[in-house]
């Protein structure tokens, strides 16, 4: 979608440190990172919100869990990682084109503040 950060990194016209790419998923490093891993996770399709998705969008949302367990897999995350998605402005949503944040590398706090 035009205008959408996340789109443009799809489009490969803005640059990302990409980790993994398949047909329906894109996994790449957070610019701002908040633990020693901070990567984000999209479908390809621009999808705004969760409230956005579809019937159709359960295959690839469980692309990006598998997605998920393989880059936490390969990057020796055993010990365990943290995947979150923020939903409109009470969740602090800053970038409306579905994400999760896969945190690790640290001790996560719960609950969140
Ligand atoms: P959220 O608040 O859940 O919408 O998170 C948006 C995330 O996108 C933040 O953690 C930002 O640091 C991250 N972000 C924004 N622009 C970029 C970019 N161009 N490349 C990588 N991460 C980005
Ligand atoms: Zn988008």
């Amino acid at each position: 979608m035009q205008g959408c950060i996340f789109c443009k990194i799809v489009n490969k016209e803005i640059p990302a440190e990409i980790v993994y790419e398949n047909d329906n998923v894109l996994v790449f490093k957070d610019i701002k990172p908040s633990a020693p891993v901070h990567l984000l996770l999209i479908p390809k399709k621009h999808i705004p919100t969760l409230f956005d998705l579809e019937e159709a969008d359960s295959g690839p949302l469980g692309d990006l869990h598998l997605a998920a367990a393989h880059v936490a897999r390969e990057m020796g995350l055993e010990k365990g990682f943290r995947l979150v998605s923020n939903c409109n402005q009470d969740a602090g949503q800053l970038v409306f084109h579905i994400h999760y944040h896969l945190m690790a590398g640290r001790t996560l706090h719960w609950p969140p503040g």
